[in-house]
């Protein structure tokens, strides 16, 4: 099964003040993954900028414009989010990442794409910056795929924090599923399990908000229990990811305790997913990750398993759900059974 690789070095070129956890060494080791894939022969490929009219899709004119007035220069747009003079044009090349992965995916000919990308977007809302991401990448690269035609689109979140932006751009669409897992109580607050979608997208939000310390075990768990059964009634015709990987259990901002084998299985999950309804076809998008030796190695583990290569997990013990996880997948149950009855 072929992967292609979204990458190029200028992502480092979007510089964050001193101590901020989104920082340009983040870059280098999206490099590192790029060149270990080139070494082994794997497709690696240089992103192309989103155009305004793929952006505007998912955000407003003014919001564009506000970007666009950061050009050369650097800004504080929210409380943790700052712009350098390169960022309105990297945030356009994150986006238009994502658009190359989906149309390697869509017209290439390779199977699973992995975009490695910064700054990140699943924060992003349609009228504003906000956590670290300007425009939303995963949500442009969804939106470019209903405007294609596609007309069940399934987006999976795993990075640690609920995904605010992706989940209010597609909340009253049928055509989208987000679903997301992640750590509550935490930034930015959105996430709740009854969040579950409005008007005709009722039912197409998933919220799965887990206590901190959830395991390996428990996220197999809330994937097998509950995300997968809904993906599969959902039949997706394409599987988008968000892929952070802040709920690593070396990661500074959060609690969780996966390791990076345990990102492998999950990925594994949706792949699987994708294998029964999508012709196997995964978009994946980096989001966060802060500890640079556990985001490496999470890639890797993501790489090998959306490169065909997953026996492998099953040689390795994962870690015992620690009731985190049923109880999070019992709550989403509760809140989704109106929906998806028989759950
Ligand atoms: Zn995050």
């Amino acid at each position: 099964m072929s992967l292609v690789l979204v990458s190029t070095p200028r992502f480092g070129q979007h510089t964050t003040p001193p101590g901020h956890p989104e920082r340009p060494e983040r870059a280098d080791v999206f490099d590192a993954v790029a060149d270990a894939w080139r070494e082994r022969r794997g497709s690696v490929v240089e992103p192309r900028p989103a155009s305004f009219d793929e952006i505007r899709r998912v955000h407003t004119a003014r919001h564009v414009a506000a970007i666009e007035a950061t050009r050369g220069r650097a800004a504080m747009l929210d409380m943790d989010t700052f712009t350098s003079p390169e960022t309105a044009d990297l945030a356009l090349l994150a986006a238009g990442g994502a658009m190359t992965a989906l149309e390697r995916v869509l017209d290439g000919g390779a199977a699973t794409a992995l975009a490695l990308v910064r700054p990140p977007g699943h924060h992003a809302e349609g009228d504003r910056a906000m956590g670290f991401c300007f425009y939303n990448n995963v949500a442009v690269a969804a939106a470019a795929a209903l405007a294609r035609g596609l007309s069940r689109v399934a987006i999976v979140d795993w990075d640690v924090h609920h995904g605010n932006g992706t989940q209010h751009t597609f909340e009253h669409d049928a055509r989208v599923l987000y679903v997301s897992a992640h750590e509550s109580p935490l930034y930015p607050g959105t996430g709740a399990a009854d969040e579950i979608g409005e008007g005709e997208g009722r039912g197409f939000t998933l919220n799965i908000p887990l206590e901190g310390g959830a395991t390996d075990g428990d996220y197999q768990l809330v994937f097998d229990d509950i995300i997968v059964p809904v993906l599969d009634r959902f039949g997706p015709e394409l599987v988008l990811v968000s892929a952070g990987f802040d709920a690593h259990r070396s990661d500074p901002l959060a609690h969780m305790r996966l390791t990076s084998a345990g990102f492998g299985r999950v990925a594994r999950s949706i792949a699987a997913v994708a294998g029964r309804h999508a012709g196997g076809r995964v978009v994946a998008v980096t989001e966060g990750g802060y500890e640079l030796s556990a985001l490496g190695a999470s890639l890797d583990a993501v790489i090998r398993v959306l490169a065909g290569d997953r026996a492998w997990l099953d040689e390795l013990t994962v870690a015992a759900p620690t009731g985190r996880g049923a109880r999070a997948a019992d709550r989403a149950r509760a809140a989704q059974s109106a929906e998806w009855p028989g759950l």
